[in-house]
Parts: structure tokens; sequence; C-alpha cells
């Protein structure tokens, strides 16, 4: 089944000359259970489509869809509830919360839901991002790719339908980046999760199923199981 699907996307930044055509009519679907890379160089509309797509900002014409709901349809209150409700986010910046421990940043979108965990979830999420022992720490009190596991079981621990990744390995040395990529690669192969993620590099699209190559707003081309070079 299809998570997630762009359908003539089109979005436009400015007016007349100074018109930025990020997105040029974009139909693509995203997989459900399947780890999707969006790559291209810069400027070519990787974000703006992950964030149209994401609900995090308006297409100018064209539909977004998560699952079966057309985003345009929503309202702004409706949107929201839809992003916390059915999706997750991984950014490359952690944006931990500094004063609570590794378990309480994980819960916390639950928590601001009032929501219980599940704690069989929780806990083989955490064994899958390899937490189990620094759960009690502060964000001050790891490593940058110890952070940035936090942050992807907190996008995971909600059992969203899509998490959303922009650039997630970009501010991390390469061995970090890719624990994370494998942690990430073990949820979709593991959970079932559904992943899109946003990279310039081609060794992190290795991680996924599937990867589009965005130029000028675009796709150009897509590929299927690019295996080449992953290390798990
Ligand atoms: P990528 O993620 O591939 O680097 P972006 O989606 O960030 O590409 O940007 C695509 C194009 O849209 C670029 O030319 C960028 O400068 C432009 N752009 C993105 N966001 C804005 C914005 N908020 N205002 C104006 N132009 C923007
Ligand atoms: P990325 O390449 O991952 O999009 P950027 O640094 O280009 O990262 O963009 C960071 C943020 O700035 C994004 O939210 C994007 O929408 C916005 N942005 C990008 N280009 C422009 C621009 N020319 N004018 C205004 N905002 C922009």
């Amino acid at each position: 089944s299809v998570a997630a699907r762009a359908v003539d996307a089109r979005k436009t930044y400015g007016e007349g000359d100074a018109a930025v055509h990020a997105l040029a009519g974009v139909t693509v679907d995203f997989p459900a259970q399947e780890f999707t890379a969006i790559m291209g160089p810069s400027g070519s509309g990787k974000s703006t489509l992950m964030q149209c797509v994401a609900g995090l900002d308006r297409l100018t014409s064209g539909q977004a869809f998560i699952g079966d709901t057309e985003l345009s349809t929503l309202s702004k209150t409706d949107l929201t509830l839809l992003r916390r409700d059915r999706l997750g986010f991984i950014f490359q910046q952690y944006n931990l919360i500094p004063t609570l421990t590794a378990e309480e940043n994980i819960l916390l979108p639950l928590t601001l839901a009032g929501e219980d965990p599940d704690r069989e979830w929780f806990d083989q999420i955490v064994r899958t991002v390899n937490l189990t022992d620094r759960l009690g720490n502060l964000p001050s009190q790891l490593s940058g790719g110890q952070q940035q596991r936090v942050a992807v079981a907190r996008a995971l621990v909600p059992r969203p339908d899509i998490v959303f990744a922009d650039e997630p390995t970009g501010a991390l040395d390469s061995r970090t980046g890719i624990e994370i990529l494998s942690f990430m690669r073990r949820a979709v192969d593991e959970t079932g999760q559904t992943i899109v993620m946003v990279t310039h590099d081609p060794h992190a699209a290795s991680y996924s199923n599937n990867v589009l190559f965005l130029a000028d707003g675009q796709i150009i081309d897509s590929m299927a199981d690019p295996t080449t070079d992953r290390v798990l």
C-alpha cells in the first residue's frame, strides 16, 4: 500500500521574474513499510518535496496525500493533529530538551499527546537503536550519535505511519552516520516502519529500498534496492 503520495506537486517561491519553481510537477508514491531516499543536488527541491508531503508546508498546486487524506482539505488545526498523531520527524539538529533524560525525551511526544506508551514497543525500539543503557542520561551526557539515536527513537516510539528525515546524518561523522542509518534500516526491516529520507549523500541513500533523484524540481530517475556500498 501507499503511505504518502504527491500528484503533480508544484511549489513556487516568489513571483514574476523572481519566481523559483522549487517543485515543477512531481508525481510520486511513497510505499508503506519501505525506506525511500530523496536525492539530488542542493536546491533541487528535496526539502520542499518532503516538507509539502509531510504537511510542514503547502503546495502552490497539485496534491499531497498522507494515506488517503489530501492535505489541502485540512484546516491548520487538523493538519497539526495529523502531523502529531500520524507522522514522526528526524532533522539534522536533534532538538532534544536539555533538562530531560533520554527516556523522557523519547516519550515526550506521547506525554504531550496525553498517551501512555506501549512499554513492549518502547523497549523494542530502544533495543533497536541500542540505547538501553543510556535512558537515564541527559543529552549533555550523550555523544552526538547517541543524541541522534534518541531523536530516532523519539520519532519511532509513537508508531507513526511515516517518519520523515531531512539529512539525519548531516551533522554526524561518517561512522556515526552509518550507525544511525543501520538503525533506521532495522526499524524498517524489524518493525515495518515507513521512512522517507532526504539526503545528498549516495552512501546514506544506499540504506534505502528505493531512491528518487530530483533535479530542478522534477524527478529525473529512480532506483530500487541500491545495495552498493552498504555497511550493516
Ligand atoms: P534542496 O532541499 O534540494 O536543497 P530546497 O527544497 O531547499 O532544495 O530548495 C529548492 C529551491 O527553492 C531552491 O532554489 C531554494 O533556494 C528555493 N527555496 C526553498 N525554500 C525557499 C523559501 N522559503 N523562499 C524562497 N525560496 C526557497
Ligand atoms: P536544505 O538544503 O536542506 O533545504 P537550506 O539551508 O537550503 O537546507 O534551507 C533551510 C531552510 O531555509 C528551509 O526551510 C528552506 O525552506 C529555507 N530556504 C531555503 N532557501 C531559501 C531562500 N532562497 N529563501 C528563503 N528561505 C529559504
